[in-house]
């Protein structure tokens, strides 16, 4: 490739924090929050103009639960809490059993689970930073790193008023591709993604002669262009892309806007249009890190370092995992931590990891952790777990799993017990096959 020497320059040092987090999606802002509360001064750089990330700009409005299909609340602190702000205006449809928040629900009626409207999500996590106090500065890219041996000093980021550079005691990587960790010179694995275009349309035709409901929720039907996961797309034509390359984001954005006017072309009339575009590449899992520890699937298995229960929120009724504190942090660098669909987790892990509840709790972490590091002047290898441990149970987080948990947990899901799930969107998979492409 051909190359040019970038000019030496001197740039501004536009703000200096103790916790500085990168991007604003669900994970971001857990850590954000989770830091602030813990005494230390933070700024969040988010390069769209929103926050929530795949869940607000890339249309996922779908909360999913954080219950075990069998009655159990299994996550307390922000990961329960985020959901709250997420349907905080306009609908929501958190079944009734699940109201009031409680531990265990005897004959659960529904998953703990929240569909919500993303333009009143955004304005309500807006509202939750400013009363968090983080400050948040929006449209501003982070470009690099500025390392010095194994510490990251800030970051070099481009925004309107040009380069310029944050300074702070500790960094969250929160980007969902592991972009600071990696250029940082982390060790990360880095995988294509499949294309799954989520838009919304009105059809005012299926409103009137179908519907007939005054929740608004049943109006909006989700439109799916590409592949669905969970299924073998073996035969199918639709390519993969990388979501961490120049040329990867933009074969992905014009691939999946082909197939959304094809599919307007196919069925454009008077009375129905989609209501909004993406504005975020829907990607899934493009980079993570490969840290100190991965997360390992081992349904009840106990880890010393546990700092939470997590299960694969899709799964009905689910499993229940410990995740250790190792897996947001990195082998050598001290002070950048992983937060969101990034972390030490891979194969089905990642899949796992990738859910929003489980975003939002490694947020909590790593802002916790790294609050707790600038606290006792240590790196991020040198935090005392169990203080993290204790620092995050008292917010209703459940370390480990209890032992009740595990003995029922098995046996009533073998005995197939479960909450009926909460369909609250339609959805449409188009998978093309090879026949019809
Ligand atoms: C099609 C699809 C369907 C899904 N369905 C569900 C579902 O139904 N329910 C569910 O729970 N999960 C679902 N997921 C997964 C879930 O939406 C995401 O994994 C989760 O929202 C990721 O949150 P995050 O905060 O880790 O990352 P992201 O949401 O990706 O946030 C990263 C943020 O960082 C910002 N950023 C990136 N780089 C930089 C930079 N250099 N400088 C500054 N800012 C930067 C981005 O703009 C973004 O705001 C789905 C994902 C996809 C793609």
């Amino acid at each position: 490739m051909k190359t040019i020497t970038e000019e030496r320059r001197e740039i501004p040092v536009a703000g200096e924090t103790d916790v500085l987090v990168i991007g604003g999606g669900l994970a971001g802002v857990a850590a954000a929050v989770a830091a602030a509360r813990n005494g230390v001064s933070v700024t969040l750089l988010e390069k769209t103009i929103a926050l929530g990330g795949l869940a607000t700009l890339g249309h996922v409005c779908v909360y999913l639960p954080i219950d075990d299909g069998l009655g159990h609340r299994i996550y307390g602190g922000l990961a329960e809490e985020l959901m709250q702000v997420c349907c905080r205006y306009s609908y929501n449809d958190i079944p009734d059993c699940w109201k009031g928040s409680p531990w265990k629900v005897e004959a659960p009626t529904g998953r703990y689970q929240c569909t919500f409207n993303i333009p009143a999500c955004v304005m309500a996590l807006d509202e939750y930073m400013a009363e968090e106090g983080v400050k948040v500065m929006f449209d501003t890219s982070v470009c690099m790193p500025i390392m010095e041996g194994n510490r990251c000093k800030g970051v070099i980021v481009e925004n309107k008023s040009g380069r310029s550079a944050y300074l702070a005691k500790m960094v969250v990587d929160a980007s969902g591709d592991s972009d600071v960790l990696y250029r940082a010179g982390a060790d990360c694995e880095t995988q294509k993604s499949i294309v799954s275009t989520w838009t919304y349309e009105l059809d005012v035709d299926r409103i009137k002669n179908e519907t007939a409901s005054n929740d608004v929720l049943a109006n909006i039907r989700m439109r799916w262009f590409g592949l669905r996961p969970d299924v073998d797309n073996s035969k199918s034509e639709i390519p993969t892309f990388y979501g961490t390359t120049a040329d990867g984001v933009n074969d992905y954005v014009h691939f999946s806007r082909t197939l959304a006017l094809d599919y307007l072309k196919k069925h454009d009339r008077p009375g129905y249009a989609f209501m909004t575009m993406p504005t975020l590449p829907q990607f899934r899992m493009t980079r993570r890190l490969r840290g100190l520890k991965e997360m390992q699937v081992i349904e009840g298995a106990h880890e010393e370092h546990s700092v939470g229960m997590v299960i694969h929120c899709l799964e009905n009724p689910a499993a229940v995992y410990e995740f250790p504190y190792e897996a947001v942090i990195d082998k050598r660098i001290e002070n950048i931590a992983a937060a969101g669909r990034m972390v030490s987790a891979g194969g089905r892990g990642w899949e796992i990891m990738r859910c929003i509840p489980n975003c939002v709790f490694t947020g909590q972490v790593s802002g916790t952790a790294a609050a707790l590091a600038i606290r006792n002047g240590v790196t991020l290898q040198g935090v005392n777990v169990e203080a993290l441990q204790q620092n995050l149970a008292d917010t209703g987080v459940v370390i480990h799993i209890p032992e009740e948990l595990r003995e029922n947990s098995k046996k009533e899901r073998i005995m197939g017990r479960r909450a009926p799930g909460v369909a609250s969107i339609a959805t449409d998979s188009l998978s093309y096959p090879k026949t019809e492409h």
